[in-house]
């Protein structure tokens, strides 16, 4: 009986330490989107960061060339979702539709599917010309790679990474976790994570909207 209860005790930690370790992983990326010290805003020096220059400004959604997998509506309401999850930033923001993307006034950032514009990257963000380029082609790839993975999140992902470079966010984040991040750079050297083996469970590890890192950077650079 006795050993009986030493092996069921055995078995029961074992659980709850098997338990702990997951639910402490399953929070470690929900943690490191939602703290940042002022050490761990670091960036991959490819850029200088500065000061947002477009008063009033409004990101144009173009309707027309979004993937089968998007609808113009879904992506209106993504770029919505983006703009309000970096305004606690203090930059005045506002979001519309136009289905001319020739016309376009100083202060508005247009938002085109452009597989040419995009020069084979997911997203590109023109901030001489102000505009914000996705490409088609990318999503359909990615949609065929990976059938079962929602592509919407990479979507979301890639809007708040160049709505935060016209921002002023120039630079890349270091931190994988960061909307504004990149994973590797030429050299091999990789971004920083709290936990190696968490960040390979994810198809995609950095967050969808802009972390506490990006915006603690973001109100850094718009003081
Ligand atoms: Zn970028």
């Amino acid at each position: 009986m006795q050993k009986f209860l030493i092996k069921l005790s055995i078995f029961f930690l074992t659980f709850h330490i098997a338990f702990k370790c997951f639910s402490e992983n399953l929070n470690l990326r929900e943690k490191e989107i939602n703290a940042c010290s002022v050490e761990e805003v670091i960036t991959w020096n490819d850029g200088v960061d500065k000061k947002t220059n477009i008063p009033n400004l409004t990101f144009v959604y173009v309707p027309g060339n979004e993937p089968s997998a998007f609808s113009s509506q879904e992506v209106t309401d993504m770029v919505k979702r983006a703009v309000n999850a970096w305004s606690t930033c203090g930059i005045s923001t506002q979001v519309s539709v136009r289905a001319d993307p020739n016309y376009s006034s100083n202060n508005e950032v247009m938002i085109i599917w452009n597989d040419a514009k995009s020069m084979g990257n997911i997203g590109a963000s023109d901030t001489v010309h102000q505009r914000l380029y996705l490409s088609p082609s990318v999503f359909k790839l990615l949609k065929e790679r990976r059938p079962t993975y929602d592509s919407r999140y990479t979507l979301q992902m890639t809007l708040s990474h160049e709505i935060g470079h016209f921002y002023g966010l120039v630079a890349h984040s270091k931190r994988c976790v960061d909307v504004l991040s990149y994973y590797k750079d030429a050299s091999g050297a990789e971004c920083t994570v709290g936990s190696k083996e968490e960040f390979k469970r994810y198809i995609e590890y950095r967050s969808e909207f802009p972390t506490a890192c990006d915006l603690q950077r973001c109100r850094r650079n718009n003081q």
